[in-house]
């Protein structure tokens, strides 16, 4: 057993995989503690890795040369990209992951990471001194001493299961919750609050009428995640779809008073765009029917995973509200859903770095900050991570600006506003996703992966070909050019206004495509279609990211002003006692920041502007 190292982290989940990983890419000696090693990378509830938003997050990691990208890819058994008929910029790439095989990926990925342990046990208490992070305490008495601690325990804290009338506590069902823990938070003083989610029965799939239903198969060529997988080679399925019906709504609203989320049990509040079956009954209740795919859980495995119905019924409710849906007529349940209701930390206790301003060296990341999926999980993971390792080697931590990445919109909004439900990404809380696409997170992050020092190699040389590629391209598209006549003797739509274009703008028309321009300048049939389809979409979407131009350089000079971690707002007459207690309570970092926190207002920004000013003033003086 190892008694010292620089980092720790606690979860094996999707956080604390990418947490851990990344601590260790950065060069710091990294301990991950885990209940066991054989859940490392488990998938808790839904066996699928992205969707909208979410896809983004997964490019994002591994533009950061994380983990989930590729496990997802080597488990993928249906690949789609959502949105395919919307702009690129809201396209998201989802798959449907075999469970087993994403574990495996997971944990075979963590076992080839140098400077990387796991040590099985349950991590009790921090050990603390001179006011930081010293350690960790096992609930057997081992110690392990370090200089930062992540924590990554997803539902784990305090966790409560219900199924119908009956709870018990547990972290995920057959798992023991994190009691300990939780203690340990509360003795911190830190804010902690309850949330609740929930998970659909599993069904057997060799009871289910397949023939009855609709398929839908995947993408044909399925497009991995990660820019290191050239194609995907595992065995592809097909989903079943299927409707609720009129007697599937009669049963649930007759059992209401049955589920643990209507009847009281569950005081946490729940993930309003990823509802129950019972919520969704109640809310739209003019609905005749709701959708459900049936995800096969594995390629040799008969678990199907029914999306759209997870519930808290009694078993038995559940086992006769699905034999109501076409197809489901004869369906054995393997095993009934069930909610889950757990601590998390109120994420204004963090900063941007996702380390706790009251104690430093203690980093949280996933579930424990308010926020629900793997995806969000993982992003935050590796964020901590990153920053975990710097602490611990006496370097500064690292922030993502909202102009930058999704994942630095997710930070921002958990440390500036709080949740008061489970938070899940969505495209629509970016306000420049037009620059945020998923076809770009390595040209927006690798480089400064690269810096940080957490790319490998190899990712690097792939990523130095691509931005060569595109360079080059993109260079060649601007020096070309036409003039309106010329491009209508070339049969392109142009109007006729006496204006020269470039290559480069012609391809802004959605009518011309890379061939109509590749006819005209023949160098430019040598780029590859990844380079072709990126440098086009930049083409698409260049005169909105030219407009959104001016409201970045304006986020950038706020962020630039810092706001000092002890800046005294009760020095500040002219401001709300209501505002105060807000800053206070999130203590931006920058002028940037204090700017989105609920309530505060241009005046309020006017007011701490000049005070900053003031005593820089000051300071020069003295
Ligand atoms: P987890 O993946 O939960 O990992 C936590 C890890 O910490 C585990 O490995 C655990 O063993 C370990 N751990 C905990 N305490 C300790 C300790 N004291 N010592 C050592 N190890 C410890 N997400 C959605 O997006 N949509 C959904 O519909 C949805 N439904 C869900 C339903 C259920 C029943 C559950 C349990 C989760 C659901 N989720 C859903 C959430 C999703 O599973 C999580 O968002 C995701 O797994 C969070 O990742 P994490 O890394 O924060 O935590």
């Amino acid at each position: 057993m190892i008694s010292n190292c620089d980092v720790i982290v606690i979860g094996g989940g999707h956080a604390g995989c990418e947490a851990a990983a990344a601590s260790a890419r950065a060069g710091a000696r990294t301990i991950l503690v885990t209940h066991r090693a054989g859940t490392i990378g488990t998938m808790s509830c839904n066996p699928a890795i992205g969707g909208l938003g979410k896809g983004h997050l997964v490019r994002e990691i591994d533009a950061l040369d994380g983990l989930m990208g590729r496990a997802a890819d080597a488990a993928g058994i249906q690949f789609r990209m959502l949105n395919r008929r919307k702009g690129p910029a809201v396209q998201g790439p989802r798959a449907q992951s075999d469970r087993a095989l994403y574990r495996t990926a997971m944990q075979s990925l963590l076992g080839g990471k140098a400077g990387l342990t796991v040590v099985e046990g349950e991590a009790a208490d921090i050990l603390i001194g001179g006011g930081r992070v010293k350690g960790l305490v096992l609930s057997d008495g081992r110690e392990i001493h370090c200089a930062s601690v992540v924590i990554t325990t997803g539902t784990f804290l305090r966790g409560m299961v219900h199924i119908g009338e009956r709870s018990w506590p547990a972290g995920r069902v057959d798992e023991k919750p994190s009691l300990a823990l939780a203690e340990t938070l509360d003795r911190l003083g830190l804010r902690l609050a309850r949330l609740k989610t929930g998970t659909p029965p599993r069904l057997d799939g060799r009871t289910i009428d397949w023939a009855s239903l609709d398929m839908q198969p995947g993408d044909d060529p399925a497009e991995p995640f990660s820019a290191m997988t050239d194609r995907i080679t595992t065995p592809q399925i097909e989903c079943g779809i299927t409707r609720t019906t009129d007697a599937t709504h009669e049963i649930i609203g007759r059992n209401l008073a049955r589920s643990a989320i209507h009847v009281g049990n569950i005081s946490g509040r729940g993930p309003r765009y990823c509802p129950s079956i019972e919520d969704k009954v109640v809310r739209f209740a003019d609905r005749e029917s709701h959708q459900i795919f049936l995800e096969p859980e594995g390629l040799g495995d008969d678990t199907v995973y029914p999306n759209g119905i997870s519930t808290s019924l009694p078993a038995e409710v559940q086992a006769a509200f699905v034999r109501t849906i076409p197809g489901l007529e004869k369906v054995e349940i393997l095993r009934p859903g069930y909610a889950i209701e757990y601590d998390h930390v109120d994420p204004r206790e963090l900063d941007a770095t996702l380390e706790l301003r009251r104690l430093p060296g203690l980093f949280l990341a996933g579930q424990i900050n308010g926020t629900t999926g793997y995806e969000e999980a993982g992003a935050q993971g590796l964020v901590a991570g990153v920053n975990a390792a710097r602490r611990a080697g006496g370097g500064e931590g690292i922030t993502v600006s909202r102009s930058d990445a999704y994942l630095g919109v997710m930070i921002d909004d958990l440390v500036t506003k709080g949740v008061s439900e489970p938070y899940r990404m969505f495209t629509s809380r970016a306000e420049y996703r037009l620059a945020l696409r998923v076809d770009n997170a390595d040209e927006r992050l690798t480089g400064l992966g690269e810096e940080l020092g957490v790319v490998g190699p190899e990712r690097s040389n792939r990523f130095r070909k691509k931005s060569e590629s595109l360079r080059r391209f993109r260079a060649l598209l601007r020096g070309c050019s036409v003039t309106p006549s010329e491009a209508r003797r070339r049969g392109l739509p142009i109007n006729q206004d006496g204006i020269r274009r470039s290559a480069f703008e012609l391809l802004a028309y959605p009518e011309i495509e890379w061939s109509a321009v590749a006819a005209i300048w023949p160098e430019l049939g040598e780029a590859d279609s990844a380079t072709q389809k990126h440098l086009t979409t930049d083409a698409r979407y260049a005169v909105y990211l030219e407009r959104q131009e001016e409201d970045v350089a304006a986020l950038r000079r706020d962020e630039a002003i810092g706001i000092p971690s002890d800046f005294s707002y009760a020095d500040l007459s002219g401001l709300s006692n209501e505002v105060r207690e807000r800053l206070e309570l999130v203590r931006p970092a920058s002028l940037a920041q204090a700017g989105r926190v609920e309530g505060v207002t241009p005046a309020a920004l006017t007011l701490i502007l000049a005070h900053l000013k003031r005593a820089a003033r000051d300071r020069r003086a003295a």
